[in-house]
């Protein structure tokens, strides 16, 4: 016998859902229900079992959506990405309805480009790149109720640097995170909930500026956040899914694909937001650990760039009592991919394999330990297994390596790729 995880979706009573209330809104509404029924189910995925979710539409007939193809590709996305068998089916919730009348003022005028936006380092240079290319770039904000942080740095942001760049923000209300911490599933719920608005908009391009590293990071990792967000299997089942839904083509723009985030931050046309910014997993409070995965990795990436960061509460490269596991992780990784690759273990070079992105990870390790190179250059003292690794890096590769990496930086060598679509 089959367990059944019955969803519903209810549309948030915000001013910014509204539209999702009216006629005009309706297609996104279905939209909005496929997106979050992945994320919904991970979150109690582990304590109810169960094996069939039921999905609420509203009025399907009207879209002709082919839910079959839509069923295939979620249960995908749950075997490649939870290795799980989930059943999906979806029911019709409304039989006949009551439209709210439509606010006109409330919807900006159509556009090519929708630019995802979370007030974290990529989306913010994403954004101002984006909008250098195409002055009609939407930005859209998926906030989490629960996340109020966030929230409020994503206001300053709309209300500072992105109205005096005329670049306009729309938010979309999207379910809570609760205490889950991480979750697979985000990726999908974002780049398929910005759907409702590619659909109100007309636009063919969603722009995602995941870096590249954190895309293709390896699966199992010793890192603590390792999350397959933007992962090519998650773009490819946003992408089939956002398609069965709009009945139409879409592209999906990943700039930063291949570029790291020293590189980015090099080329950001205005780093002095940049400290406004936010990285930390413990987001709940608004300031940066310092010894998180997210936390270590912007750090190295600003020291290797030579721009100007946030305050870290801990500083795990020159403080011995700091957690350090995310630190010598993730340096650890990237000595060995420098020095002995071909002994790297299949699950630690698994997608760099598969889609071919040796460099980017080159790149991405020498910008770690240039870092510290760096460190170490200006007499900052760092700990011992800090010191011994750059020692161990520098005896075989030199240390000419690290200066050509800081050059390649201040050149900003790299270019984003706003034109071709990310395909698999
Ligand atoms: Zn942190």
């Amino acid at each position: 016998v089959n367990k059944v995880n019955k969803l519903y979706y209810v549309i948030p009573k915000k001013k910014n859902m509204y539209i999702f209330l009216t006629r005009r809104g309706l297609r996104g509404r279905n939209i909005l229900s496929v997106a979050a029924a992945p994320f919904v189910v991970e979150k109690d995925i582990k304590i109810n079992g169960f094996d069939v979710v039921s999905v609420p539409l509203f009025f399907p007939k009207l879209f002709n959506i082919n839910l079959i193809k839509l069923k295939s590709v979620l249960k995908d996305l749950f075997g490649l990405i939870l290795l799980k068998d989930i059943d999906f089916l979806f029911r019709n919730e409304l039989k006949s309805g009551v439209f709210l009348k439509e606010n006109k003022e409330e919807i900006p005028a159509s556009c090519q480009a929708i630019c995802l936006f979370s007030g974290g380092v990529d989306s913010y240079c994403g954004i101002l790149q984006a909008r250098e290319r195409d002055p009609e770039v939407v930005g859209l904000f998926c906030a989490h109720s629960d996340q109020s942080k966030i929230i409020s740095t994503v206001e300053q942001f709309s209300d500072g640097i992105l109205t005096k760049r005329r670049i306009r923000l729309v938010k979309l209300s999207v379910p809570e995170i609760k205490a889950i911490g991480y979750s697979q599933m985000r990726g999908f719920l974002y780049f398929v909930s910005a759907a409702a608005w590619m659909d109100l908009l007309n636009a063919k391009k969603l722009i995602i500026t995941e870096v590249g590293p954190t895309m293709y990071q390896p699966r199992f990792a010793y890192f603590d956040s390792v999350t397959l967000t933007a992962h090519p299997y998650v773009l490819r089942c946003a992408q089939k899914a956002i398609e069965l839904l709009l009945g139409r083509k879409i592209e999906l723009i990943l700039p930063y694909e291949n570029m790291t985030k020293a590189e980015i931050i090099s080329i950001c046309p205005d780093k002095h937001w940049l400290k406004k910014t936010l990285s930390c997993i413990s987001q709940r409070f608004g300031k940066h650990d310092g010894t998180c995965y997210a936390c270590v990795m912007r750090r190295l990436a600003f020291t290797a760039a030579g721009i100007e960061d946030v305050e870290y509460i801990r500083d795990p490269i020159v403080d011995p009592k700091a957690n350090n596991a995310n630190l010598i992780a993730l340096l650890r990784y990237n000595q060995s991919y420098l020095m002995n690759y071909k002994e790297m273990r299949f699950f630690q070079i698994e997608n760099i394999e598969m889609f071919k992105k040796y460099d980017l990870f080159r790149r991405f390790a020498l910008d770690n330990i240039t870092a510290i190179y760096k460190l170490i250059m200006s007499n900052q003292r760092v700990i011992k297994p800090v010191a011994n690794i750059y020692k161990e890096v520098s005896k075989k590769l030199g240390t000419d390596i690290f200066e050509h990496r800081l050059e390649e930086l201040q050149k900003g060598h790299i270019a984003p790729n706003f034109d071709l679509p990310f395909s698999f």
